[in-house]
């Protein structure tokens, strides 16, 4: 299987039952080494955690918790999310190497507490090789859970000394990744009066609203959840459409905050913009869509050049330091926005590249 099937799997959408039966395979096609699994049946704990690179520092990545249609589909998970956190991480010259864990939810989790230190004990006997944080379906409580049974946890909540909410960290790498688009696109050096069309206003997409606004940018919001659109419109005056009118806003900036897999064969003709930017993972459901989209004259900035700041958050307490991790992205960001220019290979292509050249890694496809 080559990189464009892998990367067909959607963010927050149950993965399709993949084509690969032998784990090996899965496995190398992802360039992930080392795959660990753990079965508790005591404490329902059925965990798997992939290793794509260690090369940068310790593998980091979330720890997702949901229900899987198979274990094979699981560990895909596993593997593409490793991979795409290696590449996050190289790009934002972040210390550390790539992994992910994936828990295969049962229908109950009987005992919460029980479950997730299980799941701690595990992470510890890899001895520092993987580190975990929050994602779909954990939060900082269970963070707290974790490290009573490891040290090698992030987004442990504010009381347990943890780092607290990423997304607005998350949202400002955006907005200066947004403001690059916008530089490099329409020539123009601030936000003042560019239309951005947000789908998603929850965690990130809210927090990038009031980034924007406070900017002088113009908003559409969409979201299925109605309060989350009205804050929106409430605190900054954007105007509010419905979930399947978004793709058609005519805007500057259409920007995925809500799931992956949104640039796809239904919306890619519909974009009646010049910029796609935004804070989900996995936006592009194909390679193809990417291509169509440059065809179309489309500026895509890839999803995980963009938002890292939600790792850097959780990586660096001192905000000064956020701040220079969040500056070097955005430096990288448009370095690979001039090579992209002069090789001609899009930008979401090119950074592949770029990943797996910091990373010492042959390009697979
Ligand atoms: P969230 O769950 O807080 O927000 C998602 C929002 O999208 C919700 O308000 C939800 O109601 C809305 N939504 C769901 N389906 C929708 C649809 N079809 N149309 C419109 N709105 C819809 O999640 P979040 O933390 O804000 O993250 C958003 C995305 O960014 C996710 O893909 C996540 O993986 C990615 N991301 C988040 C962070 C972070 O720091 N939180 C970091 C990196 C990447």
């Amino acid at each position: 299987m080559t990189q464009n099937s892998a990367r067909s799997v959607p963010d927050l959408v149950p993965a399709a039952e993949p084509e690969r039966e032998d784990l090996f395979a899965s496995a190398a096609a992802y360039g992930v080494g080392e795959i660990h699994i753990k079965s508790d049946p005591s404490s329902q704990l059925h965990a798997i955690i992939a290793i794509h690179s260690t090369r940068l520092g310790p593998a980091t990545g979330g720890c997702r918790c949901r229900p899987y249609p198979s274990t094979a589909a699981a560990i895909e998970d596993a593997l593409r999310l490793a991979r795409g956190m290696s590449y996050k991480a190289a790009f934002a010259s972040l210390p550390c190497g790539g992994g992910k864990a994936v828990l295969i939810r049962p229908d109950r989790i009987r005992n919460r507490e029980a479950y997730f230190e299980s799941f701690g004990e595990f992470i510890e006997s890899l001895g520092g090789r993987y580190v975990t944080a929050v994602d779909s379906g954990t939060n900082t409580a269970d963070m707290d859970i974790i490290a009573r049974r490891t040290r090698h946890v992030l987004s442990a909540s504010r009381e347990k000394g943890g780092s607290g909410n990423p997304s607005p960290c998350t949202a400002r790498g955006v907005r200066m990744a947004i403001e690059v688009a916008v530089a490099d696109v329409l020539q123009r050096n601030n936000l003042e009066g560019i239309h951005v069309a947000i789908q998603g206003a929850g965690h990130v997409g809210y927090a990038l609203a009031r980034e924007l606004h406070e900017r002088g940018a113009q908003l559409t919001v969409t979201d299925t959840h109605s309060d989350h659109m009205l804050r929106c419109s409430d605190e900054f005056g954007a105007r509010l459409v419905s979930p399947d009118l978004i793709y058609d806003v005519d805007c500057d900036v259409f920007s995925p905050c809500a799931l992956g897999a949104v640039i796809n064969d239904a919306t890619v003709k519909r974009f009646n913009t010049r910029i796609i930017a935004g804070a989900a993972n996995n936006q592009l459901q194909d390679e193809r869509h990417g291509q169509l989209l440059q065809q179309r004259g489309i500026l895509y900035l890839p999803d995980y050049v963009i938002n890292a700041g939600g790792m850097i958050h959780v990586l660096y307490d001192n905000p000064e330091q956020r701040e220079l991790q969040l500056a070097t992205m955005i430096n990288t960001l448009t370095g690979l926005l001039s090579r992209s220019r002069k090789s001609g290979v899009p930008p979401f292509h090119q950074a592949d590249l770029m990943a797996e050249e910091i990373l010492g890694l042959a390009h697979v496809d």
